[in-house]
């Protein structure tokens, strides 16, 4: 049965769990707390419910806690750093604090990030960045299961490779597009199969290659020994972006990208490279500022379609989540809940 919850005393329970798995009480704290960040944001698939898949990663020791971020190459503007298989929620904001640092001296950073654990939401760091003024892009890989097909393809190739872009905006709250390339996430499908509901056209192929409505495919192995496989959104144009997270965010920041068949590991390692940008370096800050608050009130007039609600822009919705779940508590589905206290017993905790 699902259970609703307020944000504190799931987050007080995970950092139990986490912490019973080896973290410093600090590192417990910061990881709990960037999870729960993700369910109040409106992303269960990237909120404590990864906390089973977590503790399984640190006691098969694909996941290093109290892992700090190590610098590979220093270029001033170019920074080079390695996560060391650490908690990418640790990991990922002190990649983050390095590289921020690093635009507002530079006016500009180009920071790549190897061998992270899990990054968890990756409009995490566009948030830091947006909040201390800056512009970032990111482009992320992920090394775990190849679920994704290529457009024209007809089988999983890579991950579901997310892309983020940050944009502060003068007086207003800042743009966030945060996504994965693939259609549709991976957990939506497992909560699709527990329900034995079918998924819509268009987002899945079997193991054969075949297009299908079966949201099995992707969770449980199928009759031939394999997987079927996520279409990446936008056609030929989202998988051109989805290759780009794998060319960016695995070839070129020396993490690595998928080539090999897939194994029952349980860590997930991501690479990211970002980009930051200070408007304030780049001499068009009035301007920026200006054309941004003008077309954002033009787009806004958008009159809504018939029996849509209205333009948002990218941000807005996870805002929205954010304040409705703080005062009504998070919903979190049974089997998911069941699985949390699970991995609590598993390393000893007391879950009644
Ligand atoms: P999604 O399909 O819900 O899209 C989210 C984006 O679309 C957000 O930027 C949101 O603000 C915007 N959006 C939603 N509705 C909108 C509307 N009506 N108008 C304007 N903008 C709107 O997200 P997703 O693809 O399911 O990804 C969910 C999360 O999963 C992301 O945070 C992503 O970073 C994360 N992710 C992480 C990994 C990893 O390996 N670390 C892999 C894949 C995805």
């Amino acid at each position: 049965m699902a259970i609703t919850l307020q944000a504190q005393e799931i987050e007080t329970r995970v950092t139990a769990i986490l912490q019973a798995a080896g973290s410093s009480p600090q590192e417990a704290a910061q990881v709990a707390a960037n999870l729960v960040l993700a369910n109040l944001s409106g992303h269960d698939s990237h909120g404590v419910g990864m906390v089973p898949r977590y503790v399984d990663a640190v006691l098969e020791g694909g996941l290093k806690p109290n892992t700090s971020v190590g610098t590979t190459l220093d270029g001033g503007a170019l920074l080079t750093l390695d996560g060391g298989h650490g908690y990418g929620q640790i990991v990922g904001v002190q990649a983050m604090e390095l590289a921020m640092d690093r635009a507002r001296e530079h006016g500009t950073c180009v920071m790549a990030l190897a061998h992270a654990h899990h990054l968890g939401r990756i409009g995490h760091f566009a948030e830091m960045a947006v909040a201390r003024g800056l512009v970032s892009l990111h482009f992320v890989n992920v090394l775990s299961r190849p679920i994704v097909a290529p457009w024209g393809g007809g089988d999983g190739r890579f991950g579901t490779n997310p892309c983020c872009i940050g944009i502060p905006l003068a007086g207003a709250e800042p743009f966030v597009l945060d996504f994965a390339t693939s259609r549709v996430a991976q957990g939506k499908m497992r909560v699709a199969h527990n329900e034995r509901k079918r998924a819509p056209e268009g987002l899945l192929i079997d193991e054969t290659g075949h297009p299908t409505t079966d949201p099995g495919v992707v969770v449980v192995q199928q009759p031939k020994g394999g997987f079927g496989a996520l279409m990446p959104f936008g056609e030929h144009k989202g998988y051109g972006l989805a290759l780009a997270c794998e060319l960016l965010g695995g070839a070129l920041t020396g993490g690595g990208t998928w080539h090999r068949p897939p194994d029952s590991a349980r860590a997930v390692y991501n690479s990211m490279l970002t980009v930051l940008v200070d408007p304030a370096k780049l001499g068009t800050a009035a301007a920026f500022e200006q054309e941004a608050t003008a077309f954002l009130a033009w787009l806004r007039q958008s009159p809504a379609a018939p029996g849509a609600e209205g333009v948002l822009i990218a941000g807005e919705p996870e805002r929205a989540a954010r304040e409705a779940r703080r005062r009504e508590g998070i919903t979190i589905d049974g089997a998911t809940w069941g699985e949390i206290l699970a991995a609590g017993e598993k390393l000893g905790l007391k879950t009644a």
